[in-house]
């Protein structure tokens, strides 16, 4: 049995008196007879501040990027380590802003991927097809190369410590979201793929679906059997529309 997560994606959202309201509403509203986890991914500057806000409760901290080097001289880049020593035990690799607003490509998400990991982070690996590779027939194909790229470079063992987060870029902050049956579809392929190499590790590993998941859409897609739980972005920013979205789960 996979726990279902809940992890908020904030992006480039919050200020300070703002962040301190959302965690107290997320905190209020956690019910510890569920099993189901939550996670919040701030931006690096307030990562300090949740860590402390969040302190002996059973919310998890994650970061949203990482630099696939652990120091040096990489203005402005944030290290697996730093995130590691404010707390963090997750972090965000490959999310489609970052691919396509920074032009990473598989192979360097792998890296911080791998980076990630060496930090004794556990990354929440984000894959997906874009509109036109869906129109084209092509998502098999993107989301399992944009995954193999990963299992070449980390291996296979390596997702036994690790998440998936499956969000078609297409349903990215746009309101469209995948249809329950067509976010199973891909996630089964993901898990099918992992399998193939080890099928423990393609059993147990957690995917996540990302994409204009809201408290209306998030039952039925949390209902399906590789739907392990959601990898939220514009609903995280309202604690009460992240948490009835936890409440689904
Ligand atoms: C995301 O940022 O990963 C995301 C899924 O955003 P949204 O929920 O707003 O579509």
């Amino acid at each position: 049995m996979r726990n279902k997560l809940i992890a908020g994606n904030w992006k480039m959202n919050g200020s300070k008196p703002e962040i301190r309201s959302l965690i107290g509403g997320i905190l209020a509203r956690l019910d510890p007879a569920r099993s189901a986890e939550v996670m919040v991914l701030p931006p690096f500057p307030y990562i300090p501040l949740v860590q402390s806000l969040i302190d002996h409760t059973p919310v998890l901290l994650g970061a949203q990027d990482l630099s696939p080097h652990a120091s040096g001289a990489y203005t402005g880049d944030v290290s697996g380590p730093m995130l590691a020593d404010w707390g963090c035990g997750h972090v965000l690799v490959g999310h489609s802003e970052r691919r396509a607003l920074h032009a990473e490509n598989s192979e360097q998400v792998a890296e911080k991927f791998v980076a990630a990991q060496s930090a004794g982070l556990q990354p929440i690996l984000c894959v997906g097809e874009t509109l036109e590779e869906r129109d084209a027939g092509r998502t098999t194909e993107v989301v399992g190369e944009q995954i193999s790229a990963v299992i070449d470079a980390a291996g296979i063992n390596a997702f036994a410590r690790a998440i998936v987060a499956y969000e078609p870029v297409w349903a990215i902050g746009t309101g469209q979201t995948a249809t329950p049956e067509q976010a199973q579809e891909i996630h089964a392929e993901i898990r099918a793929q992992l399998t193939k190499e080890d099928a423990t590790i393609g059993g147990r590993v957690r995917i996540l679906y990302g994409g204009s998941v809201k408290p209306d859409n998030a039952a039925e897609l949390f209902a399906c059997e590789d739907i392990d739980g959601g990898l939220i972005g514009g609903a995280s920013l309202q604690a009460e529309s992240f948490m009835s979205i936890y409440q689904a789960a």
